[in-house]
């Protein structure tokens, strides 16, 4: 199995002509189309590129590379040349990406702007050393335009197969970022250890309302013809502060959330099991009351704390599989559960009563056996 993963990073502008990178999404989505147009006026090398990358990134998909729609951009594909400490070489010699390991730069060729040898050098990043000491190849690079800014796509790769599940489970129950996500490890139908993880909602709403505040009086003092003025500017900017500080903590939660359940279940070869409810969790959101900006701004990044989970867990070899884990049915006999103070639920059926994060586990351990036979049932047929 392949796994991949993908980095973006940032391209100096200065060094990049945007209209040729244009022009190349242009060429690079109509090659998607299964035209072939040989432009006389670039650089052969990269035409040729083009059309061979392409071909390597059919039915190989990764990031960004199927158009959406007529004329979109697409983001070029490009082939790399790996150069290691040793000098040992992997890739295509005339490739317009180098990753020189040697020098720690990453060198790219006639991608950046339409002159004759023209190359710039970027210092490597962190992660790609990262992702080479697991395992894993940058054979795949991709350039193109986000929101008109040049930036280099790096894509690793690395050939993982799942390990075999121990007796283990974790579960992981993306409820809503207002209560958190909760996660349990279960062994033998006994849940062992659970928690539920939360980024500072508290802190959140503050900075928030706080921007809100600033950004109202900045419009006051527009009306009143202050604008321009250095203090308009100053509460301007404690504004933006306040709003890119909410975006980076809900972010790095995200990460380091995802990183830290994979890491636990490679600890003890679990399975890892993913309720992904989002409707539900927006609902809930919802009902709180919560400003509308805030529960998009959570809503995305619960979506992409589960694709970074599956990310991590495909990288790792980690199997996994997707349960649906209700919270509101009885997982003892299938009544619908009533909601007490305190957010625990009760069952009037059969008397279960238990903590709402916890209901998910509950299900959990009467689905795992159901999941792990069906899983071993699959290998035997071979279809895994
Ligand atoms: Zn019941």
């Amino acid at each position: 199995m392949k796994a991949y993963r993908t980095l973006l990073t940032r391209l100096p502008e200065e060094e990049c002509d945007i209209d040729y990178i244009k022009r190349l999404m242009a060429l690079t989505n109509l090659v998607y189309r299964g035209y072939e147009i040989w432009s006389p006026d670039l650089p052969k090398t990269i035409q040729h590129h083009l059309y061979e990358s392409f071909k390597n990134y059919m039915g190989n998909l990764v990031f960004g590379a199927t158009p959406k729609r007529w004329f979109a951009k697409t983001w070029v594909p490009l082939k790399t040349l790996r150069i290691y400490q040793d000098d040992l070489r992997k890739g295509i010699g005339n490739a317009p990406v180098v990753l020189d390991f040697r020098d720690n730069v990453i060198r790219l060729r006639q991608v950046c702007k339409n002159e004759p040898r023209y190359s710039i050098e970027l210092p490597m990043p962190k992660w790609v050393v990262e992702r080479l000491k697991e395992g894993g190849d940058i054979k795949f690079a991709m350039i193109g335009l986000k929101n008109d800014k040049p930036y280099l796509a790096l894509v690793a790769e690395r050939v993982v197969e799942p390990y075999q599940p121990s007796g283990y489970r974790l579960v992981v129950d993306v409820n809503s970022w207002r209560y958190g996500i909760a996660w349990g490890l279960i062994k033998n139908g006994k849940i062992i250890t659970w928690k539920t993880e939360k980024p500072d909602t508290f802190l959140i709403n503050t900075l928030y309302h706080q921007t809100i505040e600033r950004e109202r009086k900045v419009g006051k003092l527009k009306t009143l013809g202050y604008s321009g003025s250095a203090k308009v500017d100053e509460i301007k900017e404690q504004a933006r502060a306040r709003r890119s500080k909410i975006y980076r903590i809900t972010r790095d939660k995200v990460y380091f959330l995802a990183s830290k359940l994979v890491r636990k279940a490679l600890k003890y070869k679990a399975l890892l099991v993913i309720d992904d409810m989002t409707e539900e969790s927006r609902r809930e959101l919802l009902e709180e009351g919560l400003p509308r900006d805030i529960i998009k701004l959570l809503i995305s990044n619960l979506r992409k704390f589960v694709h970074q989970l599956e990310t991590l867990a495909k990288w790792h070899g980690v199997p996994y599989r997707f349960e649906r884990l209700p919270s509101t049915v009885c997982p003892m006999c299938g009544s619908k559960l009533v909601q007490e103070d305190g957010r625990v639920m009760v069952c009037d059926n059969c008397g279960f009563k238990a903590p709402r994060d916890m209901v998910p586990m509950h299900w959990a351990i009467k689905k795992v056996e159901i999941i792990v036979r069906e899983c071993v049932v699959k290998e035997k047929m071979g279809w895994g």
